[in-house]
């Protein structure tokens, strides 16, 4: 097994490396974005460790410029408590994070559950609850009734389903539904939301499309609101 581990601090880069070799690991290791970059782009890694403060590019950055070239998973290490870092890592594409300072035995634990997680595969079909989506057919059901959405219902849908217990912000949809930046000025994300809503949601007694107020919409199952 191959890692890529990006982390600037020399002393805390060269305690992972050491730790994950003797723990039967191949691992390069990265000072900065820049370098970072060209490896992960260049290399054949099954897991990237990402700090997020890095110098010349931080780890966002990194993300965004392997976007749609990344085979690999991704574990990032955010600041301690840093909520908003942890979301960002996330809607960026990291796979999970770990808040500084974390034990190595943490850090080995995280490593290996995204190994076991495989290759990452196009998957065709979204599953959540009674909830279903078939990318290849276009099909979306839940209990059994087919839900009769637009083309762009159906990619928001998608999206919220692949990326389920995720807050996503109106910013991150607009982007990758629509295709356009954010403007707090337009309200076609919370109109979009409550269509899809209508058709999904309010007809089932259990709610899976939720509103997280300042933050975005996330989809996913809570206990029973019966
Ligand atoms: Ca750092």
């Amino acid at each position: 097994m191959h890692l890529l581990i990006v982390e600037d601090e020399v002393k805390l880069g060269d305690y992972l490396r050491k730790g994950l070799v003797e723990s039967g690991f191949s691992v390069d290791l990265a000072r900065d974005g820049i370098e970072g970059l060209a490896m992960a782009r260049s290399g054949n890694y099954d897991v990237m460790v990402l700090d997020v403060m890095l110098p010349r590019m931080d780890g966002f950055q990194l993300l965004a410029g392997l976007r749609g070239s990344r085979p690999m998973p991704v574990l990032m290490l955010t600041a301690r408590d840093a909520v908003e870092d942890r979301v960002r890592g996330l809607e960026a594409g990291a796979d999970d994070y770990l808040p500084k300072p974390f034990a190595f035995s943490e850090l080995l634990a995280r490593v290996r559950a995204l190994l076991r997680r495989g290759p990452m595969q196009e998957v065709s079909r979204y599953v959540l609850g009674d909830l279903q989506l078939d990318l290849t057919t276009r099909r979306a059901v839940r209990a059994g009734t087919r839900l009769d959405l637009t083309a762009k219902e159906f990619s928001l849908l998608a999206l919220l389903l692949r990326r389920q217990g995720q807050v996503l912000s109106r910013a991150v949809l607009a982007d990758q539904v629509w295709g356009m930046n954010f403007d707090s000025e337009t309200n076609v994300v919370d109109v979009a939301v409550r269509r899809l809503r209508r058709k999904m949601d309010d007809p089932f007694p259990d709610k899976l499309l939720h509103t997280v107020r300042g933050m975005g919409y996330v989809l996913e199952q809570r206990a029973s609101q019966a």
